[in-house]
């Protein structure tokens, strides 16, 4: 049985004054203890955010993290084993805005997998296809050709440690969100690709739908066999619609 799990991606938003105010919002919330909850805030307001979530049932991830793990010469970067330091449990791997607008490559995407995994980190590696993509018929292509690579480098055994979001680009902060049977249909082809190599492990993978997630569709999107709950994006920075969304897992 697969706990379903919500994350919030919060992107590049928010300062310290409206962080405080969203957690604060968010802690009056009734959450469902069935579920996992997960926030992404900027690496800036990790500290924080642990801070203030401290105690709640609410774990905390970054967006990215270096491709080299440890420490070093790397200006700039966040490593994974700082991100662990840090407090953080997760990191999200191969988001389509880092893949699309800063040329995140699926080697670059597999080798930020592994150095999260080394450290200790959960992986959450985000796969999904373009508009463009879709239209010529190409989604199950490039998702698979993106997992792949993963599962090639990798291995099975890594995703007894990791969770899939699949987010179709175009469904992505556009407010439309792919009809729960299309959504469904990739799910299940990233299931069937693990399972390829052990049904078992690809049985117990976490699989996650982003994409214009909202507390109005959340409910339908989960329902179905191979979603097992959300990637949120703007929807997150809303505690009302972030908390009834989670409670929509938890149903
Ligand atoms: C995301 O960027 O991960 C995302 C799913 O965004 P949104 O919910 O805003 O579409």
């Amino acid at each position: 049985m697969r706990r379903p799990m919500v994350a919030g991606n919060w992107k590049m938003n928010g300062t310290r004054a409206s962080v405080a105010e969203l957690i604060e919002s968010f802690q009056q919330q009734v959450l469902p203890a069935a579920v996992e909850i997960a926030v992404f805030p900027s690496f800036v307001h990790v500290s924080q955010v642990l801070s203030a979530l401290d105690g709640a049932k609410v774990s905390v991830g970054a967006q990215d993290c270096a491709l080299q793990s440890g420490f070093g010469a790397l200006t700039g970067e966040v490593s994974a084993e700082q991100l662990v330091d840090a407090g953080c449990k997760w990191v999200l791997v191969g988001h389509s805005e880092r893949r699309l607008l800063l040329g995140e490559t699926d080697e670059v995407v597999s080798q930020k997998f592994a150095a999260a995994q080394l450290s200790g980190l959960m992986p959450v590696l985000c796969v999904g296809e373009t508009l463009e993509e879709r239209e010529a018929g190409r989604t199950l292509e490039v998702v698979a050709r993106q997992l792949g690579r993963v599962l090639d480098d990798q291995g099975i055994e890594a995703f007894r440690s990791a969770v899939v979001a699949y987010e179709p680009v175009w469904a992505i902060g556009s407010g439309l969100t792919a009809a729960p049977g299309q959504a469904q249909e990739v799910h299940a082809a990233i299931r069937e690709q693990l399972a390829r190599s052990d049904r078992r492990i690809a049985e117990g993978v976490r699989l996650l739908y982003g994409g214009s997630v909202k507390a109005e569709n959340a409910a339908e999107l989960f329902a179905m066999a191979d979603i097992d709950g959300g990637l949120v994006g703007g929807a997150s920075l809303k505690a009302d619609e972030f908390g009834a969304i989670c409670r929509a897992a938890g149903n």
